[in-house]
């Protein structure tokens, strides 16, 4: 029987582990790569594969980074843990605070959050602070209070967040053989997009793949401080794990665009719920909708003058779409049908049209 160790265990050679870390597990890691069927050949591009982030343990990636910040906290004996989220990263700190006995608090952005992750939050325990302001008003408060309180910050201003995250890019580069050429990725906060870079770069240099992917991030039109240059007081977009004005890895994110030849880049929401409905339904994949904004920005390379032929491309799809019923619910076209339980009412119907 293969029994899987979890990610610190599985990449620890590449990894901030001393002899202290404990190898702690929520089963992390280790998500499919699956081959894109509609999506890619439809613009020509027969290598597109999409990284099923939301197949983590609570449904995000942001588990490949929690576990390696937990462990770091429990080897330095800490207590309390605490970050300032736009759902999933607290979704994710309260699962590891609870299964190795650390406090957990949270601050969300009132009402800003998906309820889906709220409830994962609630579910595990967490103590949670609803203010009332922005993600980007809540991750300043939590700042100050590490100053003043012995709470570990595990947001992803933490480098072990950063290093655990990493491991996405192993995962890719052992399941393809190589480095693709491109990776698609949303860019909220801009940890993840450091990572993947960070982690492709360290593979290239262990003579793991001889290639560097190109790093091609997404943000949403109405939160896209990056591209735009400056920040964005007041952040816009139904996709609310992107929906950040000031970038707390904005620096590192522009090293990885310009290191990689990448781009960073914006999509519409509109673009963004149409690759949100094209996955789930021509796909099977059902992402939340930041997610779709890396497969969004995917189908606007040929017109930003990218080639695609022979190109292998990997969209890191971050988090799983069940997080979101609001959303998914507003954009569905399917219609609940009423029907008597017996077989003639269900054939008559069905027969109807
Ligand atoms: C956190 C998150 C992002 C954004 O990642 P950053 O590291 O903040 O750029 C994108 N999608 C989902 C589902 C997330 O949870």
């Amino acid at each position: 029987m293969f029994y899987y160790p979890g990610l610190i265990n599985r990449y620890k050679e590449y990894l901030p582990v001393t002899e202290n870390t404990p190898f702690i597990s929520l089963g992390e890691g280790n998500t499919p790569l699956v081959l894109s069927t509609t999506i890619g050949p439809s613009i020509g591009c027969e290598k597109l594969f999409f990284k099923l982030e939301g197949c983590n343990p609570t449904g995000s990636f942001k588990d490949r980074g929690m576990v390696m910040a937990v462990a770091r906290a429990l080897e330095q004996k800490k207590t309390r843990i605490v970050c300032a989220s736009t759902g999933n990263t607290s979704a994710s700190a309260s699962a590891y605070g609870a299964r190795y006995g650390l406090k957990s608090l949270v601050l969300v952005p009132a009402g800003e959050i998906a309820l889906g992750k709220l409830l994962q939050a609630m579910a595990y325990g967490a103590r949670i602070l609803a203010v009332d302001g922005s993600f980007d008003d809540a991750f300043a408060t939590v700042r100050s209070l590490v100053e003043i309180m012995d709470m570990e910050l595990v947001n992803s201003v933490n480098p072990y967040r950063i290093e655990g995250q990493k491991t996405a890019a192993f995962e890719i580069v052992d399941t393809l053989g190589e480095a693709p050429d491109f990776i698609c990725i949303p860019v909220g906060n801009a940890g993840n997009i450091t990572s993947y870079w960070d982690g492709f770069k360290t593979y290239y240099e262990h003579g793991k793949s001889v290639n560097l992917p190109r790093m091609m991030g997404f943000q949403a039109a109405g939160a896209a401080p990056i591209v735009n240059g400056e920040k964005v007081d007041d952040p816009e977009t139904i996709a609310s794990a992107i929906k950040i004005g000031n970038p707390a890895s904005w620096g590192k994110a522009l090293k990885a665009r310009d290191e990689s030849n990448g781009l960073i880049d914006v999509v519409t929401d509109d673009q963004i719920i149409n690759a949100y409905l094209r996955l789930s339904r021509e796909e099977g994949i059902f992402c939340e909708p930041a997610s779709a904004a890396a497969v969004a920005g995917f189908l606007r390379l040929p017109d930003l003058g990218v080639d695609l032929s022979d190109k292998t491309v990997v969209c890191i799809l971050t988090g799983n779409g069940l997080k979101d019923p609001d959303v998914s619910e507003k954009q569905a076209t399917v219609e609940i049908e009423i029907v008597d339980h017996d077989v003639e009412s269900v054939l008559k119907l069905l027969q109807n049209h």
